[in-house]
């Protein structure tokens, strides 16, 4: 199975990344978020790990709620920064144990005033290396089959184990704390070689931010789909808190327009329309897809998808 595969509700595959609740109160609200998010037939809904303090537990009660009262495909970040080798495998088997079969394999941020020692990191240095571990544990826990070999009459089978996805990180405009300019190109080969099947990237405010990456990597070697993650911003502090976040360079269009608006409902619309303006753009660049950061509230990055015309007025849910 691809991760990627165009919905039927658009042409273009559209994905969602939420965040577990941080209280036992959010539940309601995020599952009635996934249940519209799930209306527009996203070919998956990504679940966040240990970003913002939100524990294993949660959001592999997230991930469960989306395979079984949805028809989405749940797909399981998970972090393996500050994790022995032994808790990184058990944490895994939990997961593949629970249905889930798609993954984003992260490093993870070693926690604030923590250093990048070998104490901080674990006995996993980087994201590629968590690649492999999913790979092998999944190959451990799911026995060969055997099948019958398409177009070959007879009794000829060949051995089939059911496989895994496994997407991961990729930084258009490198990664805050990459040592040298190309790193983060290095390592998403490194990525890439160790077996993930799609890259997620991470948010960026201008179309070229991407194609000018997607350019780089391909000639660099970089074969796997690069899906462009795009986050509808709405507000002043909200876009501090992103840049603070991520490294990124302040927008000053968006910056200068959400300041002088007056209004939240003119700052939502700024907001939409800026992220549609780079939807479209991405997508004419060639971007394989759209992943929309959703912030756990379905109705900006569904009225971005409908500014961009992604997906029809008449989808409309909120
Ligand atoms: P890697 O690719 O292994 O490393 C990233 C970069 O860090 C490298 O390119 C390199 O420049 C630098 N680096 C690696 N090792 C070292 C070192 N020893 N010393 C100095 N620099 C080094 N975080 C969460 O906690 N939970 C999430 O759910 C989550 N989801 C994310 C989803 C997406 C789409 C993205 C883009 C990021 C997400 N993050 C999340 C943030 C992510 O964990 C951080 O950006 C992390 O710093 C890098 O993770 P990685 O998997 O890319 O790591």
């Amino acid at each position: 199975m691809s991760i990627i595969q165009p919905p039927s509700v658009t042409t273009v595959p559209v994905s969602f990344e939420v965040y577990p609740p941080r209280s036992d109160a959010s539940y309601a609200a995020l599952y009635e978020t996934i249940d519209r998010l799930a209306a527009v037939d996203p070919a998956f809904i990504s679940v966040t790990y240990g970003a913002g303090g939100s524990g294993g537990g949660r959001s592999l009660e997230v991930l469960t709620h989306i395979l079984r009262e949805t028809r989405v495909e749940p797909l399981a970040h998970l972090t393996c920064i500050g994790s022995s080798y032994a808790e990184a495998t058990a944490l895994i088997r939990e997961f593949l144990d629970a249905g889930i079969r798609s993954f984003l394999a992260l490093r993870g941020d070693p926690p604030v005033g923590a250093g990048e020692d070998a104490a901080a990191l674990g006995d996993l240095e980087s994201a590629a290396q968590l690649v492999q571990l999913i790979d092998r544990v999944q190959a451990e826990t799911s026995p060969y089959t055997e099948e019958p070999i398409p177009g070959v009459p007879g009794a000829a089978r060949v051995e089939r184990r059911p496989s895994v996805d496994i997407a991961v990180a990729a930084f258009p405009n490198g990664h805050p704390r990459s040592r040298y300019p190309a790193e983060h190109i290095d390592a998403l080969l490194a990525k890439q070689a160790a077996g993930a099947t799609l890259a997620i990237t991470q948010l960026f405010f201008h179309a070229d931010d991407y194609l000018a990456f997607v350019a780089r990597a391909r000639s660099a070697g970089v074969e796997i789909p690069i899906l462009p993650g795009i986050m509808p911003i709405t507000s002043p502090s909200r876009l501090r808190r992103v840049i603070e976040l991520t490294g990124e360079q302040v927008p000053g269009t968006l910056a200068v327009d959400l300041d002088v608006e007056p209004t939240a409902d003119g700052r939502r619309e700024i907001g939409v329309r800026y992220a549609a303006d780079l939807c479209r753009a991405v997508l004419a660049g060639g971007a394989p897809g759209i992943h929309l950061y959703a912030f756990n509230n379905h109705d900006t990055v569904l009225a971005t998808l409908r500014e961009a015309g992604i997906i029809p007025p008449t989808e409309e849910t909120s």
